[in-house]
């Protein structure tokens, strides 16, 4: 595969990384990424969820839908996915920053057309949302399978961003009067609330309890 884009990092290249492990890292924690394409000069940035399967990664979406079409035709995009770690409170409005974990993928999706591979790479999907569901759930009917697409792209052109540790004040500023640090930032959970039209009283499942 060829791909076009510059994947040099020139504004704080130190912050940069094309370590595969850590980009598999940033995928498998990550929920959501967003889809960038140009279409008749125009760029869009869909958001889609997610998963891995080794080197590549999946997306899934409606055979009708704009961004599937399109991407299945073999248009380049840009997949990039970011974890907020941190607010970086500096003693100055110009050192304030962010933690965070960024990676951005290039490249163009093959389409997973084949049944078998295309059920696996759904269940992957489904378990990459909620580790553990799988299993609980039915297969998919040939009807939904047709309704489907199933993309596959290939994690080998991309660049990582990261940033961690405390706010860079300059020496000027440290004895300023005002607080400086960092606010963490994570991702939780706050409890599940049953559907409303459940006829059976079915305790949460474990996995949704670690989830
Ligand atoms: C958290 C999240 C996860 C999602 N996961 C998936 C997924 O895995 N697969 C999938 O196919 N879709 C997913 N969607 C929906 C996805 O964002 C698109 O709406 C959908 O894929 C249709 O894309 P399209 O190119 O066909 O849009 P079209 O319907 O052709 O878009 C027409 C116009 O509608 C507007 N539009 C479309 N989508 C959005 C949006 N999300 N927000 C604001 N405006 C929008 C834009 O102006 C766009 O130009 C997800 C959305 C969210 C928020």
């Amino acid at each position: 595969m060829t791909v076009q884009a510059d994947t040099r990092l020139r504004r704080l290249p130190e912050r940069g990384s094309q370590d595969f492990d850590l980009a598999c890292s940033i995928i498998d924690e990550a929920r959501i990424c967003h889809v960038g394409f140009t279409l008749d000069e125009q760029p869009y940035v869909i958001p889609m969820a997610l998963g891995r399967d080794g080197k590549n990664l999946l997306l899934h979406g409606s055979v009708v839908s704009r961004v599937m079409l399109n991407l299945t035709g073999g248009l380049p995009c840009c997949v990039t996915i970011t974890h907020l770690d941190g607010l970086v409170l500096a003693r100055s409005a110009f050192h304030s920053s962010m933690n965070y974990r960024s990676l951005m993928i290039f490249g163009s999706a093959c389409e997973i057309s084949d049944l078998e591979q295309k059920n696996r790479g759904l269940d992957i999907l489904v378990e990459h949302l909620a580790p553990g569901r799988r299993v609980e759930l039915r297969g998919s009917t040939r009807k939904e399978l047709n309704a489907t697409t199933l993309l596959s792209l290939p994690i080998e052109a991309f660049s990582i961003k990261s940033r961690s540790g405390p706010p860079s004040d300059a020496a000027s500023d440290i004895d300023a009067a005002v607080w400086a640090g960092v606010v963490p930032f994570r991702l939780i959970t706050d409890e599940a609330l049953d559907a409303p039209d459940m006829t059976m009283n079915i305790p949460l499942p474990d996995y949704l309890r670690t989830l």
